[in-house]
C-alpha cells in the first residue's frame, strides 16, 4: 500500500490506472479500521483493480455538539490494516488539502431523504457526507465505491445523489458486518465501557425479534416498532431515538410491511451513538430477512 496526502497525487494514480486499462475500487471512511470496513476492502479487492481507500474524519458532517474531536484514530494500525487487505492506495488528506478554502461555498444536498431518521438529529450530517463523497467521486473518477448498509440512509443518500448527478460511480452496497455476539461493528464502539458494550446487545436482538415476528407473519408496521421499543426499553443503559420502518429505497414510512423494507434505528448507549437495522423483503408468506453477517472474531473473514 502506498500512503498518499494530496489531491493530485489521488487523481494521479487513479488517471493513470485507467489509461492502462485497470478497473478503481473507492472505499471512503473514517479511519479506525474494524472487520466492517475491512469487508468493504475485501470487496473492492475481489472486483477491481486498483483498490483506493480514503481516510478522511470530515469536519463538515459533525455537528457542533458531537463528537469530532473525540472521534478515534489510529494511522498506524489502520496503515497495518489496509496492507494485510492489499489495498494499493491509501488517501489520507488533512482538512486543508480537502478544503484549502475553509467551508466550501458549494455543497450537495439531497432533499426528502435526509429529513428524517438520522436527520431528524443531525440536521448538518448528511449535506457534509454528500458533499465530501461527491469531492471524492470528482478526484477518483470513474470508479466502483463501496458503502455498508450498516449506514443505511447513507447509503441511500449516496446512491441518489449519484443517480441524480450523473456520477461516473457505480455504488455498491455491502452487507452489514456484526461482532460474534451481534452488535453492529462501528468504529463509535470504542466509546462503550463494558457494561454498556453488553447492553448494546438488545439493539440487534431487538430487530432478531422483529424478523422472527415478520418471518411468523406479523405485517403491521407499528407493531413491529414497537417490539423494538419494547425491548431497549427494558435495557437502562440504552436510548432508543428512533425505531422506524421505511421504504428500503426511497426511505418513505410505510405502515404496511410488503415489499423491501428496512426497520432502522438509532441508540444513544454511554457515548456513543450507534446504528443498526434489518432489512426485509416481503412477498406473500415469504420473508427474507437480510441482518447481515457475524465475524468470527476480529479481523477474520465476514460469515453469514
Ligand atoms: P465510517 O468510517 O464509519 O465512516 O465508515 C466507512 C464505511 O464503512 C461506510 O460505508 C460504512 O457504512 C462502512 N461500515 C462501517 N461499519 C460497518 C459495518 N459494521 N458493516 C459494514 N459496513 C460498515
Amino acid at each position: 500500500v502506498i500512503t498518499i496526502h494530496t489531491v493530485e497525487e489521488l487523481r494521479r494514480e487513479c488517471e493513470q490506472a485507467r489509461m492502462s486499462g485497470r478497473t478503481v475500487g473507492l472505499v471512503p471512511t473514517m479511519g479506525f479500521f474494524h472487520a466492517g470496513h475491512r469487508s468493504l476492502m475485501q470487496a473492492a479487492r475481489a472486483a477491481t483493480d486498483l483498490v483506493v481507500v480514503t481516510l478522511f474524519v470530515n469536519p463538515t458532517q459533525f455537528g457542533p455538539n458531537e463528537d469530532l474531536a473525540a472521534y478515534p484514530r489510529d494511522l498506524d494500525r489502520d496503515s497495518d490494516a489496509a496492507r494485510d487487505e492489499n489495498v494499493d492506495v491509501l488517501f489520507v488528506p488533512t482538512v486543508e488539502e480537502m478544503y484549502p478554502e475553509g467551508a466550501p461555498l458549494t455543497t450537495v444536498h439531497v432533499d426528502r431523504l435526509t429529513t428524517g431518521l438520522c436527520g431528524a438529529s443531525r440536521p448538518v450530517h448528511f449535506d457534509g457526507v454528500t458533499t465530501v463523497v461527491a469531492k471524492l467521486f470528482s478526484m477518483v473518477g470513474r470508479c466502483s465505491a463501496y458503502f455498508g448498509r450498516k449506514d443505511f440512509q447513507q447509503l441511500a443518500v449516496i446512491q441518489q445523489m449519484t443517480r441524480d448527478l450523473n456520477l461516473p460511480v457505480d455504488v455498491v452496497g455491502c452487507p452489514l458486518v456484526r461482532e460474534p455476539d451481534g452488535v453492529a461493528m462501528s468504529s463509535r464502539n470504542a466509546y462503550l465501557e463494558p457494561e454498556e458494550r453488553e447492553a448494546a446487545r438488545v439493539l440487534s436482538e431487538s430487530l432478531r425479534a422483529v424478523a422472527d415476528a415478520v418471518v411468523g407473519g406479523e405485517r403491521d408496521t407499528a407493531t413491529v416498532e414497537g417490539i423494538v421499543r419494547e425491548r431497549v426499553g427494558r435495557e437502562p443503559r440504552v436510548a432508543l431515538e428512533y425505531a422506524e420502518v421505511r421504504d428500503a429505497r426511497t426511505l418513505v414510512p410505510r405502515t404496511e410491511l410488503d415489499g423491501t423494507v428496512v426497520l432502522a434505528l438509532a441508540a444513544a448507549v454511554g457515548r456513543a451513538r450507534l446504528l443498526d437495522n434489518v432489512v426485509l423483503t416481503i412477498r406473500g408468506s415469504h420473508v427474507d430477512v437480510d441482518l447481515g453477517v457475524r465475524t468470527g472474531g476480529r479481523g477474520t473473514p465476514a460469515v453469514p
